[in-house]
């Protein structure tokens, strides 16, 4: 048994519709609502504070200018269609912190409703309600794999979009791609009453999190997570046991979510990989995840890691 909700992207509310994927005029389908992302960021309403998906509901001047769509799905009995606004100069605020690890900046529209912003969907997520995560979950990832792939695999040829953005495929060798995710493994190694936590170059002041990396061709979960613990910590692991999953769509990530016991307890840390790597044990986690101890802080609410290190707190995992 693990602690209820599931991570955060993880609770699935979206129903995809693949069949409305081949339609003309996806576009103009009943109960048709329209969510817009500019330069990766998607467009948020605020409700006391907290974040939601803010859907427009019919398809304004604004709207009929741009070009590039993608059909997300259904989503409280709206078919809900992502469009791509990155093209517009008209956006206003700071553009420096995109694609940043952490972009605060709020950036708006002077035609868009007042109190609408385009948001860095990560720095949101200590905030954000699960009931929209999946939906946003969705509209990034696909976002990203729309921007990022342009040129045929094979031979290098330009691709068209299809299938309302969930296909491409090259007019000169009819070569057809689709979104890919990559899977990572994320784990909890486990020694006594304490756990190894990371941290790699780069991140917040004092932020620590669970060991994760790529898995590779050829390997299953377990063997990535027993690899990667050696590679970056010289810790090596048995008993890989899968807790659970969740989408990351930062670009194309889906993190596996283990435990994993370690065998001894001396730290080779890979200083290319990690930055530091520490033994925690479960009362300073505690402290640290309550506020109670300001020298180190736990990976950020909403990550899967918080998720594990929440459960092992727990003694569920
Ligand atoms: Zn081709």
């Amino acid at each position: 048994m693990v602690l209820d909700p599931p991570p955060l992207f993880s609770q699935i509310n979206l129903k995809r519709k693949a069949h409305l994927r081949d339609t003309k005029q996806v576009t103009n389908i009943k109960n048709c609502s329209h969510l817009l992302i500019w330069r990766g960021k998607l467009l948020f309403g605020f409700k006391y504070g907290k974040p939601f998906p803010y859907l427009i509901n019919h398809r304004t001047k604004l709207i009929k200018n741009l070009r590039k769509y993608i059909f997300l799905g259904e989503f409280e009995n709206k078919n809900v269609v992502l469009w791509d606004m990155s093209d517009s100069k008209e956006v206003l605020g700071d553009t420096e912190q995109i694609g940043s690890f952490s972009d605060s900046e709020r950036n708006y529209h002077p035609d868009l409703p007042r109190g609408t912003y385009f948001c860095d969907l990560r720095s949101l997520l200590p905030i954000l309600g699960a009931n929209y995560a999946n939906l946003c979950a969705t509209a990034k990832g696909m976002h990203e794999w729309q921007k990022r792939v342009n040129f045929c695999q094979s031979c290098g040829g330009k691709l068209t979009s299809e299938k309302a953005g969930w296909e491409k495929t090259c007019k000169k060798c009819n070569f057809k791609q689709f979104p890919r995710i990559d899977p990572v493994v994320i784990m909890l190694i486990k020694k006594g009453n304490d756990i190894l936590l990371g941290r790699s170059h780069g991140w917040p002041k004092k932020m620590y999190s669970c060991l994760a990396g790529f898995i590779e061709p050829g390997e299953t979960i377990e063997a990535a997570a027993t690899r990667e613990a050696m590679e970056e910590s010289g810790i090596k692991i048995k008993n890989v046991k899968y807790i659970t999953s969740q989408p990351w769509p930062f670009p194309a990530s889906l993190m596996m979510g283990c435990t994993g016991e370690a065998q001894n307890r001396t730290l080779k840390i890979d200083k290319d990989e990690l930055e530091d790597a520490i033994w925690v044990s479960k009362e300073e986690v505690f402290r640290a995840l309550n506020g109670l101890d300001k020298s180190i802080f736990m990976a950020r609410k909403g990550a899967i890691a918080r998720y594990l290190i929440e459960n092992w707190v727990a003694g569920l995992i």
